[in-house]
């Protein structure tokens, strides 16, 4: 199977990232998640080998090795990473043209706001869900 590559970006353009071969779209639910992005995690998750990434990252731990990247001028929100994992996701909004990248999962379903509801047609579980690279 070719390769798909994606582009991604900030709002101002100082950040940017070019990615081979994007995972479908997690959706974490998770307090932090929640408490880091106004809502909840929607990201993409790609072998750290596997994307280059442009501009300067402002980072922020919310606990230990598990870290969010922003934009260091424009403050959108981009990157997540768990230092200890071989991966780091993209924010699905970071994505430009987002191809056919559909729905995954929903993880932390146990966690998520109670003002919204999950699709139930849509895969989800309480904790971490399996994923597709990690091992
Ligand atoms: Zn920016
Ligand atoms: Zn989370």
């Amino acid at each position: 199977m070719p390769s798909i590559e994606y582009e991604g970006s900030c709002v101002c353009g100082q950040t940017s990232y070019t990615a081979f071969d994007l995972n479908d779209i997690s959706y974490c639910h998770c307090e932090q998640c929640r408490k880091m992005t106004g809502h909840f995690m929607a990201a993409s998750q790609v072998s750290r080998e596997n994307i280059k990434i442009k501009g300067k990252i402002k980072w922020f731990y919310t606990h230990e090795g598990s870290r969010h990247g922003f934009c260091d001028n424009c403050g959108a929100n981009m990157f997540w990473q768990n230092d200890n994992k071989p991966t780091i996701s993209v924010t699905a909004g970071s994505i430009d043209d987002s191809k056919e990248l559909r729905t995954w999962h929903h993880i932390f379903t146990e966690e998520k706001g109670c003002y919204y509801n999950i699709n139930p047609k849509e895969p989800q579980s309480e904790g971490y869900g399996n994923s597709k690279i990690d091992e």
